[in-house]
């Protein structure tokens, strides 16, 4: 008999279980095919088109669903539809009462918008309303830093740039001195020649590897009319960095001919030359040296030389083209052309981001484009 009962036990436990089961399980179905949850997936997937269009059906159905509003607006943003993507940021937080922590992602979103749109003054408004702690996360500290910097306030953009060091950075942030370098070139850009001295000094003072800077303090001396000292910059920059070392060469030939004493880049580039015989760019410097000297021959050998090793720049055949063509050998111009032209078919490179791809004008620490981290030098 115990036993009878015990078998009825189970069985209604079982039925129970079943019945139980299939409700969750028809429940789960229907919220997976939720437009929310389809909405979603689609946005997971890359789909925006279906993102968008799922989760209009869902704030449809139910207006209060405030997160499919808020991915509605992001997915707008990021397809370039910045004013429809604010607008609806805008209304959630004027509309409705909400939780801080939703409260918080709306204004982070609403900043994104208004970041897109270059109104650098709102965005500081807007995430300045944030909690404390929302303010420093490492991502809202990013945006508040990048903020104060187009807009041009660089004191505070270096005070969020160590908050967001000592925040726990994200990946790929520059140290402190490498971003004061950073902030000399928006300075210098802005033609705030003082403050761009200042940071860049600071800069090769704390760490003496921003070579860049160095490039940049020489162009602030040429512009005070100080060419012995744009010399001395530059020719740190080469001893510090001589990987960087073409990016002044340019330049210390102009200076030293200024100066009345040519001779001495000829040495410059001799020397290196010397201590990395692959260095294309002393290569093609000394052969053009060598060249106005009138030594043509060696001049030419020093181009071959370089050709050699020259990578897809094309620096060494230019070179060695631009000779022959000066001194009427032109069949032998015409010979380097073809080679040249050969390797150029699969060879085309330009400076760019290494993310976005866009090219980079200039040398600088940071992509104009997407704001990645460039450090070129
Ligand atoms: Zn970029």
């Amino acid at each position: 008999m115990a036993f009878v009962i015990i078998a009825a036990v189970i069985a209604a436990g079982a039925a129970f279980w079943y019945v139980g089961a299939r409700r969750t399980r028809a429940r789960r179905r229907e919220v997976d095919e939720s437009p929310y949850h389809l909405g979603l997936d689609a946005l997971i997937a890359g789909n925006s088109d279906g993102a968008i269009e799922h989760l209009t059906q869902a704030v449809r159905d139910n207006p209060r669903n405030v997160d499919a509003y808020v991915k509605l607006g992001n997915i707008l943003r990021e397809r370039g539809q910045v004013k429809q993507a604010t607008q609806i940021h805008r209304e959630l937080l004027v509309k409705r009462k909400l939780p801080t922590r939703v409260r918080s992602e709306i204004i982070k979103s609403l900043a994104r918008d208004l970041a897109s749109a270059g109104r650098w003054r709102d965005v500081l408004e807007h995430l300045a309303t944030l909690p404390r702690a929302e303010r420093s996360d490492p991502r809202v500290l990013t945006m508040t830093r990048d903020a104060y910097e187009s807009a041009g306030d660089l004191d505070k953009a270096a005070q969020a740039h160590k908050e967001l060091l000592k925040a726990g950075s994200l990946e790929g942030e520059p140290a402190p001195e490498v971003y004061r370098a950073h902030l000399g070139l928006l300075a210098f850009r802005r033609g705030d020649t003082r403050r761009a001295k200042a940071e860049f000094q600071a800069a090769v003072k704390e760490d003496p590897g921003s070579g860049l800077a160095y490039v940049y303090l020489g162009d602030i001396a040429v512009r005070e009319e100080d060419a012995e000292r744009a010399v001395a910059y530059w020719m740190r920059l080469i001893s510090e960095k001589p990987d960087c070392a073409h990016l002044v060469f340019e330049r210390l030939e102009k200076a030293y001919f200024e100066i009345g004493d040519f001779g001495r880049m000829m040495g410059i580039y001799e020397q290196l030359v010397a201590s990395s015989p692959s260095n294309v760019m002393a290569l093609t410097g000394l052969s053009r040296m060598l060249e106005r000297k009138g030594a043509v021959d060696e001049a030419l050998r020093i181009a071959r030389e370089a050709v050699k090793h020259e990578g897809s720049t094309f620096e060494g055949h230019r070179q060695l083209i631009e000779i022959l063509m000066r001194h009427d050998r032109y069949e032998e111009a015409a010979k380097a052309a073809e080679t040249l032209l050969a390797g150029l078919a699969d060879h085309r490179e330009e400076r760019t981001c290494p993310r976005c791809k866009a090219a980079l004008d200039g040398y600088s620490w940071r992509c104009d484009s997407c704001r990645a981290w460039v450090n070129e030098c």
